[in-house]
């Protein structure tokens, strides 16, 4: 497994070729094929393109990501390629068009090899809600590999692509980097252009970067962050360097720890691992202070209120006559939508739009929905007085490290839990990363979070960066 920039150092030592490097992670996909990260593999595309990169750096006119092979998530769109979500209802659907990230990529000259297995419609926290079987975390394939971008975290984690994009609703690409051992990112709500992003939770959804290194979380942000006229959401704020800003010196830095998110819920190596690095950060000249966000009791109920009753009306869209699968016997338009929908969701999905469309019902939208949006104000209000007073916040990614396939497929709110330290985020609309922080005892990996304010991905970049070399 190599980052990004070796293999840049090995293209411009001339040891290596576009081609060579897709080959490898051609062979590695093969090899691994068991863990099923991936729901396609694009070899021959790949190599075609590698070539025409590799012409490309010979003529030195090859963009920033030239050598660069990333696996998609399967719910954002490739051109000619399908999009399944991870759901049966949209087992042979076909995207029309390159999302904008994709095209980005493209732009950029990194090479698309494959998609991403993931939970249905981005609904899960361990990737075993996909209609096409579970993921299975490298280290202990009896265990999860988190979710709901689990086959984007499991392909970085396994050298089958030098990064990934996944989409983070509720914490989908900061909990399975956790679980596996890598970086995820999780940009500010706006950043990155959701058009080709198939949607679960619109005010909710991000697409970002899961790699080996925060460096090269930093380089694709760089090529997919930025306004895109065809999402009216995508912010027209100036993108700046990030990679430049990754000084290594944390002098200057002023660092929140959030107390609600260290209580009984964290498990104690956890805890004991992000202490380890707070320590670091304070010796490094880091000035750290307690802090509250005194809403945090309530976001997983706020986000599963509202995530629901987003999802329940983007979900309706799917009902056999417009995309995808559609029901065998039917005897009217209206058995129709009904079998089609019935046959075509798995279990979690539906369980989303019932309570969705229970929360928006006439007789309960006030109680839940409204009441719902007020706290999402409260949530993000506790964020804005934060960092009034620090540049950044410290904090673990998930109560636990991966967990036994199965343990938590019968109870949703103990899988709803599995959140409690990322939905947060996505209701203040703010950037989040996850990156490696040791491991338990039992050698699973443990992850830790760096949250900023809006638009604040080049400090959050900046600290993960340090803490990644920093002992
Ligand atoms: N695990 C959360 C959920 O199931 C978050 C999912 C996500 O971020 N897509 O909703």
């Amino acid at each position: 497994m190599k980052s990004f920039d070796v293999l840049q150092t090995e293209l411009a030592e001339g040891t290596t070729t576009c081609e060579k490097i897709t080959e490898e992670y051609l062979r590695v996909i093969e090899e691994k094929k068991h863990l099923n990260a991936l729901l396609a593999v694009f070899p021959d595309k790949a190599i075609e393109q590698a070539k025409s990169v590799d012409r490309k750096l010979q003529d030195g006119n090859a963009g920033a990501l030239a050598g660069m092979v990333v696996s998609i998530k399967d719910l954002i769109c490739v051109k000619d390629e399908r999009v399944t979500c991870g759901s049966k209802i949209l087992e042979n659907f076909v995207s029309l068009y390159d999302a904008t990230v994709v095209q980005r990529l493209r732009d950029a000259d990194a090479v698309i090899i494959g998609k991403n297995n993931m939970d249905e419609f981005a609904m899960g926290s361990s990737t075993e809600n996909s209609a096409y079987g579970r993921v299975k975390l490298p280290q202990d394939e009896d265990r999860v590999p988190g979710g709901s971008s689990g086959g984007s975290a499991v392909a970085v984690r396994a050298g089958m692509s030098t990064t990934s994009l996944g989409s983070d609703t509720g914490g989908s690409i900061r909990q399975p980097a956790a679980f596996c051992g890598v970086v995820g990112l999780k940009p500010t709500y706006g950043r990155v252009s959701r058009y080709g992003l198939v949607a679960f939770a619109s005010s909710f959804d991000s697409i970002g970067p899961l790699a080996l290194t925060t460096r090269d979380a930093a380089s694709v942000l760089q090529v997919i962050a930025g306004h895109d006229p065809n999402d009216s959401t995508s912010a027209d704020v100036p993108v700046p360097n990030y990679i430049s800003q990754l000084t290594k010196n944390m002098k200057d830095i002023r660092i929140g720890i959030p107390k609600e998110y260290f209580g009984d819920a964290l498990d104690s190596e956890i805890r004991q691992a992000v202490e380890k690095k707070i320590d670091i950060l304070r010796t490094n000249g880091a000035t750290i202070e307690e802090i509250s966000l005194p809403h945090t009791e309530y976001t997983i109920a706020t986000y599963y209120i509202l995530a629901t009753a987003e999802a329940s009306s983007n979900l309706a869209r799917y009902d056999g006559a417009r995309y995808g699968f559609r029901t065998e016997n039917a005897a009217d338009l209206s058995e129709m939508y009904i079998k089609s929908r019935s046959e075509g969701f798995g279990a979690e999905v539906k369980r989303r739009i019932m309570l969705g469309t229970y929360v928006l019902s006439a007789g309960y939208y006030d109680a839940y929905y409204r009441k719902a949006q007020q706290v999402r104000r409260l949530i993000k209000e506790d964020f804005d007085k934060a960092f009034n007073d620090v540049d950044c916040l410290i904090a673990p990614t998930s109560p636990s490290t991966s967990f036994k396939a199965g343990d938590k497929m019968d109870d949703p709110l103990q899988m709803y839990l599995s959140d409690i330290y990322t939905t947060s985020i996505n209701l203040a609309g703010i950037p989040g990363i996850s990156i490696p922080c040791g491991e338990d005892h039992q050698g699973l990996p443990i992850g830790m979070q760096i949250l900023g304010p809006q638009f604040g991905e080049p400090t959050i970049l900046r600290v993960a960066d340090f803490l990644e070399t920093a002992h």
